[in-house]
């Protein structure tokens, strides 16, 4: 592949200016300068660096964001920004897009790819990848919620019940309030909030802690993002 074909298929910008970028010395692999817009190179496994940022090739793009309170998974946000603020330029170029959302006061693991049967796949309602929540109540969690969570609750506007794969207490919830851990395979609107109100409690705070088999890297912080390595460590 080209070199200004790779440097551009990660999202440096339109064609020519990608040739730019090469032409002009701005493009190093392993702290050489490759100024030859032309030259062919094996893009798998290659470390570009760009204007003195590392960037390795990926054909997709597959991240994991630390979501931080206070922001919306839309790109049109209404009330406050949008986490599309948090990601760096070449990924917005390449349209990378959230898998599915979380709500503006939720915290934690969401992920995000330009990979469109991926993306197809992990957020279809037939495709029950188990994501777990951290849930901090306002209520103590007794065990008749946890046994009704688990059994089905139906919430308003949806006929069909909904139950948790896994419900158990959570013993990292804040001061003052009572913790609960689900697993959930759907991902309706408001999905926890509404399931641990129809048992009569309240999520006073929210955190995603795992989506598949990935949990949240304990060393990202929240509003950082890290590559992925690769769709299968995370579901089928
Ligand atoms: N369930 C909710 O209620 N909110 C989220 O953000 C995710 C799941």
């Amino acid at each position: 592949m080209k070199l200004a074909q790779i440097v551009f298929s990660q999202g440096f910008g339109a064609r020519r200016a990608c040739e730019g970028l090469v032409a002009g010395g701005f493009v190093t692999i392993g702290g050489v300068v490759h100024d030859d817009p032309f030259e062919d190179l094996d893009p798998e496994g290659l470390v570009l660096n760009v204007e003195g940022k590392d960037w390795p090739y990926h054909a997709k793009a597959l991240i994991a964001l630390n979501k931080p309170a206070g922001y919306e998974c839309s790109k049109k946000p209404k009330h406050h920004p949008s986490v599309y603020s948090l990601l760096p330029p070449p990924l917005l170029r390449r349209d990378a897009q959230s898998v599915g959302r979380l709500d503006e006061d939720t915290t934690g693991l969401l992920l995000f790819t330009d990979d469109g049967q991926l993306l197809h796949r992990w957020t279809s309602p037939k495709h029950h990848v188990p994501k777990v929540y951290d849930a901090s109540c306002k209520h103590p969690v007794t065990p008749e919620q946890i046994e009704r969570l688990l059994a089905g609750v139906v919430l308003q506007d949806d006929p069909e019940p909904v139950r948790a794969l896994a419900a158990e207490p959570w013993a990292g919830a804040a001061e003052g309030l009572h913790g609960i851990r689900l697993t959930l395979a759907e991902g309706k609107y408001h999905q926890v909030k509404r399931m641990m109100a129809a048992v009569s409690n309240r999520v006073e705070a929210l955190h995603r802690s795992r989506f598949g088999k990935l949990e949240l890297p304990t060393d990202l912080k929240p509003g950082a993002w890290c590559w992925l390595p690769g769709p299968k460590a995370i579901a089928d």
